[in-house]
């Protein structure tokens, strides 16, 4: 299979990375607990200039498991989450686990963010949690940011900003933590090309990573996971070069698939492009793919925002075209479509 069903970076490292690598993991005392703070790890991401120098960080084994921690500090019965949808599916899901009541407010058709709709929920509900990917995951797009400025200022709970494709949009709300008491900027490494290793992290104002750290299981962050990341952030520049590249590949990827007539994709911020089916059915295209060996996310629900779409991870160059190649003739050729 050609796997583009979950925003893996395609590529690998370089050769000599890989042994350097090696060379550390070889020492790594396996039969210690990990540093509870994982401070290394930390210093590494504010050398990388990933967040400002002067800010603390909170990790997750996976951003996942950071949502679950916010969710577990502030959520609860009695308590709501308010997400405007479609959006990752886990705010959904950890809200119900912990027992907190999920809002979910419609997008607009485009799917940008419905500014009014948001706030006179927020006056209506009152949540303790507001969560926005930036850019948004499945439709790719970055939500208007003088929008999300006025939303965090009518919340009185928190607003979490979920920045998993940072590296690929750029767009962040990190250097303006100090602007607001309420906002907390969520990051992950597995879409950057780390979605193995399992690591997330988040930033805010001291006094609310304080909470966290309170729910945070303290040995949640293993050896091999510290020192791989705490290596792989001395080569940041290699992901970085990665991340042009799908960033080109999803410009080209975009341009083919608005030039078959029965496709429209989304504009993307991220590494993976949402589309419509137009005259042909989403399910037969997503079974046509799988049958050349192409797996793509299904994300076609009837009556829904997301009826007849489906989305595709941005590959490697010969993924794309292989993907490309068997899209135009699934939606061209009419014994596909019938
Ligand atoms: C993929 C994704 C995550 C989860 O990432 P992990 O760190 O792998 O758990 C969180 N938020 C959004 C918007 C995502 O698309």
């Amino acid at each position: 299979m050609i796997k583009l069903d979950a925003m893996e970076n395609p590529y690998q490292w370089p050769d000599d990375m890989i042994q350097g690598w090696l060379e550390q993991i070889r020492a790594v005392e396996m039969n210690r607990y990990p540093d509870t703070q994982a401070v290394a790890l930390a210093n590494r991401i504010r050398a990388a200039g990933l967040i400002p120098v002067g800010n603390s960080l909170v990790f997750g084994n996976g951003s996942d498991e950071l949502i679950q921690v916010i969710m577990l500090t502030v959520g609860g019965h009695g308590r709501k989450v308010l997400v405007p949808v479609p959006s990752f599916v886990m705010y959904e899901m950890i809200a119900r686990f912990t027992d907190t009541e999920f809002v979910g407010i419609p997008l607009r058709d485009d799917f940008s963010l419905d500014a009014e709709a948001m706030i006179s929920a927020v006056r209506e509900h009152n949540p303790a949690v507001v969560i926005l990917a930036y850019p948004n995951n499945p439709s790719g797009n970055l939500f208007d940011r003088e929008a999300i400025v006025e939303l965090i200022s009518e919340c009185n709970g928190l607003v979490v900003i979920d920045e998993a494709y940072h590296i690929f949009s750029k767009a962040s709300f990190i250097d303006d933590l100090d602007q607001y008491d309420n906002v907390v900027v969520l990051r992950t490494l597995s879409k950057m090309g780390l979605a193995g290793i399992r690591l997330g992290y988040m930033t805010a104002r001291r006094e609310w990573l304080t909470q966290f750290e309170k729910v945070r299981l303290p040995f949640n962050i293993n050896v091999l996971t510290q020192l791989t990341v705490e290596f792989a952030l001395q080569h940041y520049r290699v992901f970085q070069e990665q991340a042009e590249r799908i960033c080109r590949e999803r410009t080209r990827v975009e341009r083919i698939m608005s030039s078959l007539d029965q496709i429209t994709p989304y504009p993307s911020d991220a590494n993976f492009v949402l589309f419509r089916c137009g005259e042909c059915d989403a399910e037969e295209v997503f079974q046509g793919l799988l049958q050349h060996q192409i797996l793509i996310k299904n994300l076609h629900r009837p009556g829904t925002a997301l009826q007849n779409c489906l989305r595709a991870t941005v590959g490697k160059t010969h993924e794309n075209e292989a993907f490309l190649n068997a899209l135009s003739l699934l939606v061209t050729s009419d014994y596909s479509l019938q």
